[in-house]
């Protein structure tokens, strides 16, 4: 934690021992707190269903293929996700965090090959409060900010704050389909805590409440 004091601006140098996942179920903040770790320190967020969901708008074949997948909640094949998150990271001279990936324990060992990862920040909040969190999310298509219509909502109703773009309801936010992400988090993401755990480099921080102290959490364990 030393690196911050009297400083929020780090030196790009110094960000490269930021090397962050944000692990948690979909709905947990991790786009939240991923935008507050850009805003305050400067790292970048590789987002996989950020990048997924531009395949999806570009009309590419990875994003064909990804829809039919991301439209039920499933999980979109290893290979793909790992070839996406290789390549973007090869470009990177900044220190990261990852949103979304890895997903399961075959992408954290690829993972675990092209980087070395120094702190999982795993967000802890129950399944009735991420289903209400999901379907009343609402997303920028342009910037990705996040917002919340209780909790976090738009100044100007279904504006982007940041960016002025109009905002939209991600196809997957329904409660179906946040059903059927919750079991598939269960099933192939939770075993990543242990993963992680035995590394040593796991921090579990409460995802419920105030986000800016869930924030302050997670830099406190930096
Ligand atoms: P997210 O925006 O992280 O909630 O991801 C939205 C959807 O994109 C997920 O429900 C998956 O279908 C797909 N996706 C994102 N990241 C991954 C990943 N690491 N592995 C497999 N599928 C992913």
């Amino acid at each position: 934690m030393d690196k911050f004091i009297n400083c929020n601006i780090l030196l790009l140098s110094d960000t490269m021992s930021f090397r962050i996942i944000l692990l948690g179920p979909p709905g947990s903040g991790k786009g939240t707190q991923a935008e507050k770790l850009n805003d305050d320190l400067g790292l970048i967020t590789l987002s996989t269903g950020d990048m997924l969901r531009e395949a999806v708008r570009n009309g590419t074949e990875l994003g064909k293929m990804a829809k039919s997948y991301m439209d039920k909640g499933g999980l979109v094949p290893d290979d793909v996700v790992i070839g996406l998150v290789k390549e973007k990271m090869a470009t990177l001279k900044e220190g990261f965090v990852l949103d979304g990936f890895p997903r399961t324990v075959q992408q954290a060992e690829a993972l675990g090959e092209f980087t070395e990862i120094h702190h999982v920040i795993n967000l802890d909040v129950d399944d009735d409060e991420l289903v209400s969190r999901l379907t009343k999310r609402r997303s920028c298509p342009d910037c990705k900010v996040v917002y919340h219509l209780l909790f976090k909502p738009p100044m100007k109703d279904g504006i982007c704050d940041k960016c002025g773009a109009a905002l939209y309801q991600r196809t997957d936010d329904t409660e179906e389909t946040v059903r059927a992400r919750l079991k598939v988090y269960r099933d192939n993401t939770f075993p990543l805590i242990e993963y992680y755990e035995k590394k040593g480099i796991l921090v579990n921080i409460d995802g419920r409440g105030n986000i800016n102290e869930i924030y302050e959490a997670i830099e406190a364990s930096l």
